[in-house]
């Protein structure tokens, strides 16, 4: 028997990685022919690999750890938990005290009548659950034809096949036979990459009314959902023209259809507020949430729902779903541990008035570096697009995401991660970032844009498409 520890050499390490361990979103050759990169632990803001590189991480693990890494007050409760109640399920007409306290909490916490929580293990299958959930409601209301969600291209809402088709990334509806039936997608508000000569706010307009468009097209009886990210995380960080999100709001006011706001990643503070609907005034009927829930200490996910799709849920008999790790108590206590450092510590309004502004500021200030396009934030999320020419936005005469992808291994080289999107830089660090950890984050990325900008020059693909 192999006994693995992180005594191991790295070497070592990332040879059983290889021969074991298939990666999610990974070219699995490529990745084994030069190894993972081990991590062995982590404090604060701060990663440590198996070679003793301390490394920034300012994308909080995958946008979630909000808290920031070691809080021992979570291991206390887990283990607490654990020795109480590992395990019980909700379905047999049980309950449990970490399910309650949490399932009270969250509709403490939500905004307007979400008062109503059905838990998941992450937000691929609460959006799984969204779905079954929005048909359910529409035939209990007697209007089984209303079947269709409509979705965004571009957007991310998981990788099970309901989340999957619910998203909108080009390259997973390439594998396995995506979208399943039902789900269409219209344009995202991406003034970017796609507005064109238009402004922002004639741009914003112009993409909200592609829902109405679309409903008009399907027809409003046969629509039973729009589902979006109130600011898309895993597309780029894309931050809509303001005319956006109060056009969308005013057309599912119009018709008769479900608003969901995917707030995976901008739920728990993320933009500053409790919530992304907060920041943008939206009043969705479901919120899809995970992630931040609990600071990815444990997986936990879940659907946020309002009271009237609640009692027609439970007017309506059985609704035959459910997960056997709905609600698990380990999770669950995790999480309301971490609500309430998130609360008693003002970690969001931390995030909302001091980190924030600060990173705004800061990060504005790179769209003066040569490879910048934009750089824009929003609380604790920001996106930098690279290009060869500022004033037409080009893109790269390369493939997408070649420049990306090299500045990505220039962060990483100086301690740094942050992820790219095609050619675009990312960012979502923990919200308890200091300004004296930004100042750190900014100038690695800096140091970094510059390593890029040279290598970049060097091989000749400093070239618009
Ligand atoms: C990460 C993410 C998901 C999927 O959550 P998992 O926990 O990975 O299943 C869904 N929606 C959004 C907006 C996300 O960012």
């Amino acid at each position: 028997m192999v006994y693995v520890s992180n005594q191991m050499r790295t070497e070592e390490l990332a040879a059983l990685d290889a021969a074991h361990h298939l990666h999610p979103f990974t070219n699995g050759d490529e990745l084994n022919a030069k190894g993972a990169r081990v991590i062995l632990r982590a404090k604060g803001v701060t990663l440590t690999d198996s070679e003793g590189n301390d490394i920034l991480d300012a994308m909080a693990g995958l946008w979630c750890v909000n808290i920031g890494y070691g809080r021992e007050e979570l291991a206390e409760v887990a283990a607490r938990q654990i020795r109480e109640l590992p395990y019980y399920n909700t379905f047999f007409q049980t309950t449990h005290v970490p399910a309650i306290a949490l399932a009270t909490k969250l509709a403490e916490l939500a905004p307007g009548d979400l008062n109503h929580v059905f838990f998941a293990m992450g937000g691929s299958d609460a959006n799984d659950t969204n779905i079954r959930m929005v048909r359910r409601y529409w035939a209990a209301k007697g209007k089984p034809e209303k079947q269709v969600i409509i979705s965004r291209k571009n957007a991310y809402h998981g990788s099970t096949m309901g989340g999957a088709s619910l998203g909108g990334m080009a390259a997973m509806h390439k594998q396995g036979g995506l979208p399943i039936p039902n789900i269409v997608h219209i344009g995202q508000p991406h003034w970017y990459a796609e507005g064109g000569e238009m402004s922002p706010e004639e741009f914003g307009l112009m993409r909200a009314r592609e829902l109405e468009e679309k409903i008009a097209e399907l027809g409003e009886g046969k629509v039973a959902a729009f589902i979006a990210e109130p600011i898309q995380g895993a597309g780029g960080v894309v931050i809509p023209p303001e005319s956006y999100w109060p056009e969308i709001q005013r057309i599912c006011d119009a018709h008769e259809i479900l608003l969901i706001a995917d707030e995976v990643i901008t739920g728990f503070g993320r933009t500053g507020n409790w919530f992304g609907s907060q920041t943008l005034n939206i009043r969705p009927h479901i919120m899809t949430i995970a992630k931040g829930l609990s600071s990815g200490y444990a997986p936990i996910g879940g659907s946020l729902v309002c009271d009237e799709v609640a009692e027609v849920l439970n007017g309506s008999g059985e609704f035959a779903h459910g997960y056997t790790y709905s609600a698990h108590p380990v999770a669950a206590a995790i999480a309301l541990e971490n609500l309430r450092i998130l609360e008693e510590e003002k970690i969001v309004e931390h995030a909302g008035t001091v980190a924030g502004p600060y990173l705004a500021e800061k990060w504005a200030a790179l769209a003066d570096h040569p490879l910048a396009g934009e750089a824009r934030s929003i609380g604790m999320m920001a996106t930098l697009a690279l290009t060869p020419d500022k004033a037409s936005r080009a893109a790269f005469a390369s493939d997408e995401g070649t420049i990306g992808l090299i500045c990505r291994e220039r962060c990483f080289a100086n301690n740094l991660v942050m992820r790219h999107v095609g050619d675009r830089m990312i960012i979502a660090p923990p919200l308890i970032m200091q300004p004296s950890d930004i100042d750190v984050m900014i100038e690695r990325a800096v140091r970094s844009l510059d390593e890029t900008y040279d290598k970049v020059k060097a091989e000749g693909l400093l070239k618009a498409r």
